[in-house]
């Protein structure tokens, strides 16, 4: 079987989305828009465990299914109604604007509570 998802370092993989969810030594600590517009963009995890460290890049729309309502369709970054948050990457504050880069905040912000609790 595929991993899910393998730490280029150090090797670790993870076999399903909920090992990595579940996993202590991961931490979120970005969102990367996706400038080009063809996918929902990137959440940076870093690998917290010593020897490694590094961070670690997955597609947005492998955790989309977390959060199923409000699915925006536009991407309102670099329009005035946007405030600029995710030109920082790693700013995982809520976003209230109709845009698909909000709803990918809500998620983050759904990723981040699982890995803390
Ligand atoms: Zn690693």
């Amino acid at each position: 079987m595929d991993s899910f998802l393998i730490c280029t370092c150090c090797g670790v993989s993870w076999d399903e989305r909920d090992d990595i969810l579940d996993d202590p030594q991961l931490d979120l600590v970005g969102f990367q828009v996706d400038f080009t517009g063809s996918s929902n963009g990137f959440f940076l995890f870093n690998h917290i465990v010593e020897g490694c460290g590094s961070t670690i890049v997955v597609g947005v729309d492998l955790f989309a299914d977390l959060r199923s309502d409000a699915h925006f369709d536009k991407n309102l970054y670099g329009t005035e109604l946007c405030p600029g948050r995710c030109g920082r990457i790693e700013d995982l504050v809520q976003c209230d604007k109709p845009c698909r880069n909000a709803w990918v905040r809500e998620l983050a912000i759904i990723i981040r509570d699982r890995l803390k609790s």
